[in-house]
């Protein structure tokens, strides 16, 4: 998950808000209230939009096995109108798009299908509308533009494996959704899309897709449908405002002190003791990277920054500065001792099997052995201690409240 950027944009609109339930308490003891102050900025939840790649493309593989129709984004001219679409491929021509033997003359295609139709962008099919957008540079951005809670149905089941429970997977979706507004309410005016298919946002595979051997995966579920409607309009707020509610795999026994992280870090995100995720398979860790490896790394990263790094001659880690933090990653090459990060000296390594910045370091040959433990930033809800605290008997809302302490969990509806 990233930060988000931006404005409000949807702040404004007319509306008024029912809210209908709570939630949990601030603290310990104290009961729960009716929360009657609508949560501020937030309005009539439109269709999210997704942005399905990475990168912008020259060309994309569409498929759709039931009705449809394209016509330019926000206009009425119907462009095609068919009764499926076999797999072709789209590309870029000068005035818009090829599309199988035929030109359409837009910027920007919308692709509706059918009630609860969908469409397959390349090896995932999306529920919801898909637009390609024309970019400079002769590309093309794929937004999905899709009802809100059969988003959050995919988030759950892309982010959280139905053996995590259903109070773990229902504390998944209001963070998922409170997580999905944040962003919506935070995307910059002209921006095509709220965020991003992956986990520099959330994991969303769609409805259905295609693995990496060819099998078909269902990417929702009944039981994730159901989670998401029953639990729908539901999100996290501190003082009346909604937050984007950051979360991550494993803490290792601690939640990381938001703020250390994200500049926009609601109070919620405060550094939590957590002793419910020891039975993920990352709780502890280890890698090894060759010496060579790392100081090549390391020079590349200091002449990155206008420096000078010689020979790699000591590597250790320093103590946390506070419960939470981030540990210093002290290294010296016999002439200077710098001190980075762990957060960054992991970026400079690459992130690939050195899951999370809690590691200690040790020489072995020509090896650095890295020990540690936790996948992710460590920031909010623990996904693996949110799977112990529902098997140990916690529902969705205490599960929430262990992670995001001083939140409560509103419902919004737009009656
Ligand atoms: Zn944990």
């Amino acid at each position: 998950m990233r930060k988000p950027t931006g404005t409000w944009i949807i702040a404004g609109l007319a509306f008024s808000f029912v809210i209908a339930l709570i939630l949990f308490p601030r603290q310990r003891g104290q009961r729960a209230r009716l929360v009657i102050q609508p949560p501020q900025g937030v309005a009539k939840f439109r269709p999210i939009r997704v942005c399905l790649v990475p990168e912008a493309v020259t060309t994309v593989s569409i498929q759709i096995d039931g009705p449809f129709q394209v016509t330019p984004v926000g206009g009425t001219q119907i462009l095609l109108n068919q009764p499926r679409q076999a797999k072709t491929a789209v590309t870029l021509v000068l005035n818009g798009f090829r599309w199988d033997q035929r030109e359409l003359s837009a910027p920007r295609l919308e692709i509706t299908p059918a009630a609860n139709g969908a469409v397959w962008v390349g090896e995932k099919e999306y529920p919801g509308k898909v637009q390609l957008i024309r970019i400079p540079g002769g590309r093309m951005q794929l937004v999905n533009v899709v009802p809100l809670e059969d988003y959050v149905a995919c988030v759950v089941d892309s982010e959280m494996p139905r053996e995590f429970g259903p109070e773990a997977r229902k504390a998944q979706a209001i963070t998922a959704r409170s997580y999905a507004l944040a962003q919506m309410q935070n995307a910059n005016p002209g921006a095509f899309y709220d965020l991003h298919a992956s986990t520099r946002s959330q994991k969303y595979n769609g409805r259905r897709y295609l693995s990496s051997d060819g099998r078909m995966l269902a990417g929702d579920s009944a039981e994730s449908l159901q989670l998401a409607y029953e639990t729908a309009g539901m999100v996290c707020t501190y003082e009346g405002k909604l937050f984007c509610t950051y979360y991550s795999a494993v803490c290792s026994g601690r939640t990381s002190l938001g703020s250390d992280f994200f500049s926009d870090a609601a109070f919620p995100h405060q550094s939590v003791i957590c002793e419910w995720c020891a039975d993920s398979p990352l709780y502890r860790w280890q890698t090894l990277r060759t010496n060579a490896e790392v100081q090549e790394k390391l020079h590349r990263y200091f002449a990155d920054q206008g420096s000078r790094f010689e020979s790699l001659t000591s590597l250790a880690v320093g103590p946390v500065p506070h419960p939470g933090g981030v540990a210093p990653v002290i290294m010296s090459d016999g002439k200077q001792t710098v001190s980075l990060p762990a957060t960054t000296f992991r970026r400079i390594l690459g992130t690939n099997g050195l899951y999370s910045h809690h590691f200690q370091v040790a020489a072995q040959g020509t090896n650095w052995v890295f020990t540690g433990s936790g996948n992710g930033h460590g920031v909010g809800l623990c996904q693996w201690g949110a799977r112990g605290l529902g098997h140990a008997g916690k529902n969705g809302l205490e599960i929430l409240a262990h992670y995001y302490p001083g939140a409560e969990v509103v419902v919004l509806t737009d009656e």
